[in-house]
């Protein structure tokens, strides 16, 4: 068994691409995805379909809830509301039913999945630091658990107390809890452009970071075409 858990895909339809091609290429035999498949770029059903087709578990992320929902925005800058109110009007009903079925926190297998923290999901809090992760910690049943919500890949290590590192190649060891940031696959905010997501190895228990070029381009310019804003578009290449 060999799982691909990717998350904030945010309607990259080159960059999901590419992970799934990546993921195929591995041999992945099983899909887990973390939430905002929706919001800033510009392919929203286009990657829905896909998600929906892997038919694995999926958690729901705030541009998912915001996406398919009619109320008034709220806790969005006006970049993210633009794109909300654009992805909006792209969604069928079906799409929106769909989004808003999403669970916030689902079990798999022996992990945790979760799209931004387990003490309050639905608050989408952000994972920062040590002191934001010991919080999520306390809510943690399971040894291991993968969120998103940050765009920032990273690794958050309990044993006693909490120790924080960037993720590259990591082995799950017994006597600790791990909370392990994905990255994204479609809007990186870590100063790298690349596509990312995790490959974990149950077997192994193993935990790879992958960051993947991507047609970037094409994905700018559906940004401009589709009237989104031109900064949706700079962000991809500057990876923040
Ligand atoms: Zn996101």
């Amino acid at each position: 068994m060999r799982f691909a858990i990717f998350g904030d895909i945010h309607a990259n339809l080159e960059a999901l691409k590419a992970v799934l091609a990546d993921a195929e290429k591995h041999e992945v035999t099983n899909y887990v995805c973390l939430g905002d498949v929706v919001g800033y770029n510009a392919n929203p059903s286009e990657c829905l379909d896909i998600v929906r087709n892997l038919d694995c578990p999926v958690v729901k992320g705030n541009h998912d809830e915001q996406a398919s929902i009619v109320d008034d925005l709220v806790g969005f800058n006006p970049l993210a509301e633009e794109a909300i109110n654009w992805t909006r009007n792209q969604l069928s009903e079906t799409d929106k039913q769909w989004l808003r079925d999403l669970k916030m926190v689902r079990q798999v297998r022996d992990f945790t999945i979760v799209h931004a923290t387990l003490d309050t999901p639905h608050k989408w809090g952000y994972v920062f630091n040590q002191l934001d992760a010991a919080a999520s910690f306390n809510y943690q049943h399971t040894q291991l658990c993968f969120y998103g919500h940050t765009h920032a890949p990273r690794a958050y290590i309990r044993e006693g107390s909490v120790k924080s590192q960037l993720l590259d190649k990591l082995t799950i060891e017994p006597g600790k809890k791990y909370f392990i940031n994905c990255g994204s696959v479609g809007q990186p905010r870590d100063g790298d452009w690349h596509a990312s997501y995790v490959l974990y190895y149950p077997d192994k228990q193993l935990i790879e970071l992958r960051r993947l070029e991507y047609d970037i381009w094409s994905a700018q310019d559906k940004i401009i075409e589709a009237g989104l804003p031109q900064r949706l578009a700079d962000r991809l290449a500057l990876g923040k």
